[in-house]
């Protein structure tokens, strides 16, 4: 604080010395001095020690009053303008009550979007089936059960060829379809060679095998309508139920392709490889076989679409 009035009292000098105006000429030392006399001087010296005692007395005793003067007014400034030291004690009576800060209002955070929840979900529904039919009828080419008694009568050969085991004397196939039957037809021409080269098939001793062929053949294997069955087969009567081997072809009645017969129960998959090795066997030049005895399998050449009793349903050659 005494720093400050030292500052001010400081800078009163400088202010003069740093006026506008040039310092002028003393005229007082341009006039001739006057001549003076001594006991006038001894006194005047004196008077100009009083003088100069009175006007020191004077000027310490202002300097005084404005040190203390400027020390209040200075320290209530610093006061007001709050030491470090005051900042929280106690509040200047004059000091304007402070707004108080606005409580920061939280602004309420959004509501997070509630998470979506995958529902559990539910077990994947069994592919349908294309057809809807049970495996063993779409495996044998079946797309529907519906059993037309005429398609369009004309046949479409099975486009594919495989040379099969190659054992034995090999036989030509060539697979046929009547065109309108909802059949898969290679479906159907699979199943006709897996169950010709199956093992237990003619060719089980080795003798002999099937290969696959879109030319002629020395074998057909046909499926028909009831009706285009009847025409193949005749004079031979189907009556558009049965199959027939004849004439180099085996023509398989559509009907009972998808219905089977009672003997051979929910089982259609092994009465349809019946039908097929029965008919063949007819063109491999089998006659028909009587039933040996009850409870023995019956043979593949046994008429088994008229009834299998006392034997037993069997669809091998080299079973029955
Ligand atoms: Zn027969």
């Amino acid at each position: 604080m005494f720093q400050r009035c030292d500052d001010v009292r400081v800078s009163e000098p400088e202010v003069r010395r740093t006026g506008d105006q040039e310092p002028q000429p003393s005229r007082v030392a341009a006039r001739p001095r006057r001549s003076r006399r001594p006991s006038r001087g001894a006194a005047d010296a004196r008077s100009v020690r009083a003088v100069a005692l009175v006007v020191a007395a004077v000027l310490l005793g202002g300097a005084a009053a404005g040190v203390v003067v400027h020390e209040r007014g200075d320290g209530s400034d610093e006061t007001a303008g709050a030491g470090p030291s005051d900042a929280g004690a106690t509040a200047p009576v004059s000091s304007p009550a402070r707004t108080p800060d606005p409580t920061p209002t939280l602004t309420p955070a959004p509501t997070p979007a509630p998470t979506p929840t995958l529902a559990p979900s539910a077990p994947p529904a069994p592919t349908p089936t294309p057809t809807g039919l049970p495996r063993q009828d779409r495996d044998a080419g079946l797309l529907s059960d519906d059993v037309p008694e005429s398609a369009s009568g004309d046949l479409v050969v099975v486009p594919g060829s495989d040379p099969g085991p190659g054992t034995g004397a090999v036989h030509s196939v060539r697979v046929e379809v009547e065109d309108g039957l909802d059949v898969d037809a290679e479906v159907f021409a699979d199943f006709v060679m897996s169950t010709l080269n199956d093992p237990r098939g003619w060719g089980a001793d080795g003798s002999l095998s099937f290969a696959r062929t879109d030319e002629p053949a020395e074998i057909r294997v046909v499926l028909a309508s009831p009706d285009l069955t009847d025409a193949m087969c005749a004079p031979l009567l189907t009556r558009g139920e049965v199959s027939c081997g004849r004439g180099g072809h085996a023509t398989i009645n559509f009907r009972r392709w998808v219905e089977a017969i009672p003997e051979y129960g929910n089982d259609r998959w092994s009465y349809r490889r019946y039908v097929v090795n029965h008919e063949v066997g007819h063109l491999l030049g089998h006659p028909h076989e009587q039933c040996p005895g009850a409870g023995e399998l019956a043979p593949v050449m046994h008429q088994q679409s008229y009834g299998v009793a006392p034997c037993v349903p069997n669809p091998w050659p080299a079973l029955g």
